[in-house]
Formats: C-alpha cells, sequence, structure tokens
C-alpha cells in the first residue's frame, strides 16, 4: 500500500474543519507547540482561504484600532473609552510578533506578500463629529501604543493627506482626520495559504480540499466521530480524533449545533452579507494613499462603517469603497439559502426573536442597504470621494459575516458584533463564532483557545518556552509595558519590512 494511502486510514490527534486563517492559524502554533502531533484539515471547497479570509473578501485592515470610531464609543459624560482600542491594539501586536518569527523561521514567504503599510485614518466632517474626532485623538495620544497619531482639522493639510477626500468638499464644512503612519494592510488569504503550504509539508499533516464536514458526535469514551462528504467521489468517510476545532467562518454554528454540547446551545447566527465598489481606474488608484474610516451611520452595524481603502493585492494596489452591508440567509458566500433557517432550533429560538425585537434599527438599516441603487452607493462614496464617477467603479460581492446571536438573562438574546470561542467543558471541541475583529486577532484568539482546550500542555515548560520563542512577549502586557511594547514593535517593524515607530518613552 502506498504511504499515503496507508496514512489515510489513520485517525489523526486533531481536525481543523475549514482552511481560513483561524485553522491556519491554530495547526502553526499546534504543529510548532508539539511537532509529534498528527492534524487532518477538512475543506468544502476546492481552494484554501476562499470565504471570509480571501482578500477581495475583506477589507484587508490590520485592526490596530488607530482609524476604526466604533472601538472607541462615547461615554455619556462625552469622555471616550479606549478600553476596547487598547485591547485591539495589543492582539494586532501579538498577530505581527507570531508572523514575524515564521517570518525569521522561513516559514512564511517574503513579508510583502501578505502584509505592507500604509498610513489609517479616521476622517469625520460636522461641528460634533469633530469634537468627537479631537476628545478621540487626545484619549489615545496619551497611550503607548497609539503615540505618533497626528490630528488635523487644516484643509491644507487634509489635502496633502488625501487629496481624493478633499478635492471638491464644500470649503465652508468643518472637517478633521487623525493619521496613523503605522497603519497595515493584510491580505490574509495570502496568509492563509502560505501557513497551509508549510502545514502540508510537515510529517503528519493533510490538507483535504472539497471535503465537508456533515457531523460530529462524541463516543462515550470522550472521542469525536466525525462524518465527511468528499465532493470528488461523492462518497462518505467516518474518522475519529481527540480534538476538534470548528473553524468554518459562517459555517461553525451549524456544525456546532451537530456537535450538540451544552456549551453551544442557546447560540444563533444573523448574517450580514456585504459589497464593495472597486476602482478601474488605475490613475484614480495610484492617488490615494491611506485607509480612510468614517463614522457609521445611525443603526448600522459597526462593522459596515464606510472605508475608501488602499489596498496591495498580489502585488497590485487596489482602491475598494464600502461595505455595503446587505441581508442574505446564507452563512457562507458559497453557502445555501437555508443556512439561517435550518439554524433555527428550540434551544436558540428565543434569544433569536429577542435579537430581532431589540435590533429593529439594524434590520431597517439592512432593508435600506438591500434596496440601494446605484445612485445611492454614488452618493455614499461621494461623501467620502466627492468628485467620483460611477463608470469608474465596479460593484463586487464581499465575504458574509455571521453575527452570533447568545442568550441574556435579562434581554432574552443579544447580538453581538465581535467573535465568540465555544470551547467544550472537556477541552475536545472549540468552535469560532462571530466575525469581528476577526483575521487580525486571530493569534490572540487561537492562544487563548490553545488555555482552555490544552490546559495542561500549555502551562507546561516545553510549551511556555516555545510560545516565548514564538511570541516573545507571551505572558506580558503590552497594554501596560510601554517599554516592551516599543522594543517588540521595532522588532516586528524590522522583520515584516514596515515602518517603525518613533520611540513612545
Ligand atoms: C466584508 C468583510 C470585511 C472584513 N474586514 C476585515 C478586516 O479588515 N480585518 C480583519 O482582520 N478582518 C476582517 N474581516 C473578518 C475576517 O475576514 C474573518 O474574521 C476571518 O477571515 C475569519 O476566518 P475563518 O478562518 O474563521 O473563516 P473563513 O475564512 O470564512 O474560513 C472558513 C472556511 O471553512 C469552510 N467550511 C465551512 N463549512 C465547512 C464544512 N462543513 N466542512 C468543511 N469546511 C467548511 C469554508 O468553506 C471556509 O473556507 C472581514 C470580514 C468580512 C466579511
Amino acid at each position: 500500500m502506498p504511504k499515503s494511502s496507508r496514512f489515510i486510514q489513520k485517525d489523526p490527534d486533531v481536525v481543523l474543519i475549514g482552511a481560513g486563517i483561524m485553522s491556519a492559524t491554530l495547526g502553526m502554533l499546534l504543529k510548532e507547540l508539539d511537532p509529534s502531533l498528527t492534524i487532518e484539515v477538512f475543506e468544502r471547497l476546492d481552494v484554501l482561504a476562499a470565504e471570509s479570509s480571501d482578500a477581495w473578501n475583506n477589507a484587508g485592515t490590520g485592526h490596530s484600532a488607530f482609524c476604526e470610531l466604533n472601538y472607541t464609543p462615547e461615554r455619556e459624560d462625552g469622555s471616550v473609552d479606549i478600553t476596547k482600542a487598547v485591547k485591539i491594539a495589543e492582539s494586532f501586536e501579538v498577530s505581527k510578533e507570531f508572523w514575524a518569527y515564521l517570518v525569521e523561521q522561513n516559514i512564511s514567504p517574503s513579508p510583502q506578500t501578505f502584509i505592507n503599510e500604509i498610513p489609517h485614518m479616521s476622517f469625520v466632517w460636522g461641528e460634533k463629529n469633530v469634537d468627537y474626532l479631537k476628545k478621540r485623538h487626545d484619549a489615545l495620544d496619551d497611550h503607548h501604543l497609539f503615540k505618533g497619531m497626528l490630528y488635523s482639522e487644516d484643509p491644507a493639510q487634509l489635502n496633502e493627506w488625501i487629496p481624493l477626500v478633499m478635492e471638491g468638499r464644500d470649503p465652508s464644512e468643518k472637517v478633521a482626520a487623525t493619521r496613523m503612519e503605522i497603519g497595515t494592510d493584510v491580505n490574509f488569504g495570502a496568509l492563509t495559504r502560505a501557513l497551509f503550504d508549510h502545514l502540508r509539508k510537515m510529517d503528519g499533516v493533510t490538507i483535504r480540499l472539497a471535503h465537508d464536514v456533515r457531523d460530529l458526535e462524541q463516543e462515550e469514551d470522550g472521542t469525536w466521530k466525525i462524518t465527511v462528504k468528499n465532493w470528488s467521489t461523492r462518497k462518505k468517510r467516518e474518522l475519529k480524533t481527540r480534538f476538534i476545532f470548528i473553524g468554518a467562518g459562517g459555517g461553525s454554528l451549524p456544525l456546532l449545533e451537530k456537535a450538540a454540547i451544552p456549551e453551544g446551545k442557546g447560540f444563533g447566527g444573523f448574517p450580514v452579507s456585504g459589497q464593495w465598489l472597486v476602482c478601474n481606474n488605475q490613475e484614480v488608484v495610484e492617488r490615494h494613499e491611506a485607509k480612510v474610516y468614517g463614522k457609521a451611520s445611525v443603526g448600522s452595524p459597526p462593522m459596515s462603517v464606510p472605508h475608501l481603502d488602499t489596498r496591495m493585492i498580489d502585488g497590485k494596489k487596489a482602491l475598494l469603497f464600502g461595505p455595503y452591508a446587505g441581508f442574505s440567509t446564507k452563512f457562507l458566500k458559497n453557502g445555501s439559502f437555508m443556512d439561517l433557517p435550518l439554524s433555527i432550533k428550540a434551544n436558540n429560538l428565543l434569544p433569536m426573536m429577542a435579537a430581532g425585537i431589540h435590533n429593529i434599527p439594524l434590520t431597517k438599516y439592512l432593508i435600506d442597504q438591500v434596496r440601494q441603487s446605484p445612485e445611492d452607493r454614488l452618493a455614499a462614496l461621494r461623501d467620502y470621494f466627492p468628485e467620483a464617477k460611477m463608470d469608474e467603479w465596479d460593484l463586487e460581492t464581499a465575504g458574509q459575516r455571521v453575527q452570533v446571536i447568545k442568550k441574556d438573562p435579562e434581554e432574552g438574546g443579544i447580538l453581538e458584533f465581535g467573535t465568540e470561542v465555544v470551547c467544550a467543558a472537556d477541552g475536545s471541541i472549540a468552535a469560532l463564532l462571530g466575525a469581528s475583529p476577526g483575521a487580525s486577532t486571530s493569534v490572540s484568539i487561537m492562544l487563548d483557545l490553545l488555555k482552555r482546550c490544552f490546559p495542561n500542555q500549555i502551562n507546561s515548560e516545553a510549551w511556555q518556552n516555545k510560545l516565548k520563542k514564538m511570541i516573545p512577549s507571551y505572558g506580558q502586557s503590552l497594554a501596560t509595558n510601554a517599554e516592551l511594547a516599543y522594543q517588540t514593535r521595532a522588532w516586528t517593524s524590522e522583520v515584516l519590512g514596515l515602518k517603525i515607530s518613533e520611540p513612545v518613552l
């Protein structure tokens, strides 16, 4: 029997469902921590990273909370709360540490294939918004992770930074912007593919494309029986494993429901689709050099904050505007319209209904978005690029997000916009639900998952030492230790070929 078919029959230690950035990150961490582990990856599509992790399906923002106004809400007393922003900025630094380690080990190709520096800017208009942005800047400027953030209300300065945004704008309108030079654009698709390309060359790792995981069942001995359908042969296979990660993106909720663990009860999903306008005039593309985030409209979900983005995709500069949110009952871009109805079960019906009742402005917003005409979309683009011309932009479909709905003792059910890792008490299975801030914080999310599902191993000397090698700040706080944060940023910037920030001490 050839070696490969002998291996097929062996049950793996770990099964990763879905070939997106989350499974790639967890697979890489696990193999680095314990090279003897055998891992099998199942992906229903015949290519890697073709759902949310693909570059054209997400915004490619290395979320550091430099420009995303939804991470710095205004408190009732008018002050700006930066707690979430600090957490996200710290998580992104951790991701960069792991990526820098991979580059140093030659595991990942040239960093510029997946990460490039691009200024991150927030842009607002109107007295109230300008006042908020100024307060936000002042609050962030005190924190070492945000040192170097520039603020301006001067039209001449703004014109120099973002000419497309300023040209043709009413000069009497009050505008302001912040600018962080060390922002990044990340091609999560390219990174995911690079990680899987490396993983597939390692002993004990098998990646199976066009394999749809259909069922999960825990056996009495605690192991899991998995049923997988091979789309090429149309045959089903059963296998067993000790640990499963459901990293199926929008497909995670239905699989979590199949696993029927008590921790997964009461979760529901609310799908939000998206579209971009992609600029087809390279001369226009070349005139913009920033990711410019604005303020969300009333009732809109935080992830549909409009932004005019410079992207680097497969070596070519691109310009995108959006996302325009919408509603579709699909959980994946390549999913089925029956995804949402089939996900409604007795245990999540109430939370889903309650979340629906409490989010009527969101539902109204999504319906309005779906009904938008090309002229409406152009009008939204012109808020950020007043001289935009309709024929220079093409409408493309973005990735699908499934927001988490979960039980809430007071409200019955709440809609959440973050990510949620659901783990079984015995640590034998974990699922990742939700979408935002997502890929940028994938390393911190997976480190948290390791703590919960591999508690003994993670406390062992061997794993602790290896973790500190891969993530030098591991176990310390980049949010409170300014010197460590600066050293870490200086090292990752050098290895990843990014701008080095000014010392923050
Ligand atoms: C419009 C949009 C903009 C975004 N912008 C950003 C951004 O700027 N920055 C950022 O950090 N994040 C962003 N995100 C979020 C980010 O894209 C996601 O958090 C991340 O890609 C999720 O990765 P994943 O591996 O969990 O899922 P995915 O990349 O979706 O991968 C899941 C995989 O599982 C497979 N699968 C599903 N069901 C099964 C099954 N039954 N069997 C086998 N395989 C299965 C799917 O085919 C898919 O390939 C954005 C997302 C969207 C949609």
